[in-house]
């Protein structure tokens, strides 16, 4: 994974940020832990392990500067906190987003890859002639192991 560094500093860059070591640390988390869905402070958590300086109100300060430039994404996924993930990096060919399902049950969240959204995507173009350039999809309820299977 050393390229990911590389990759992180070229982001900033591009985005027109100073690469700092918060900045790269709080991608890498997130990126290591694709399907994980943090809050803040458990970002806080895995960063200070590495950077045991870093303070939370810096982690808050860079989480919200990294999400507005999308960057990572922000999620809510009903459970009452802000989650965040790395921004669609979970195919690099497709660029895509995977989605999330939510058990009504026990709040697990899963995440699935597959839509079909691709194909609505482009009637909606045909007939409507509205440009979608981004979907989020929330599905709810009950999980294979709440159902008893
Ligand atoms: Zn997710
Ligand atoms: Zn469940
Ligand atoms: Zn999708």
């Amino acid at each position: 994974m050393p390229d990911n560094q590389e990759q992180f500093k070229y982001l900033l860059k591009q985005n027109g940020l100073k690469v700092t070591t918060q900045r790269i640390a709080i991608l890498e988390v997130l990126n290591s832990r694709p399907g994980e869905h943090l809050t803040a402070e458990e970002i806080y958590d895995f960063v200070r392990v590495k950077y045991p300086d870093i303070g939370l109100a810096t982690v808050y300060r860079t989480i919200q500067m990294l999400s507005e430039l999308n960057l990572i994404d922000k999620l809510s996924l009903d459970d009452g906190y802000v989650r965040y993930e790395i921004s669609k990096n979970d195919t690099e060919e497709t660029g895509h987003h995977h989605h999330h399902l939510i058990c009504l049950d026990c709040g697990n969240i899963y995440t699935f890859q597959d839509d079909l959204l691709e194909t609505l995507e482009m009637r909606i173009k045909e007939t409507l002639g509205f440009e979608v350039v981004d979907h989020e999809v929330k599905l709810y309820g009950h999980c294979k192991k709440c159902r008893g299977d």
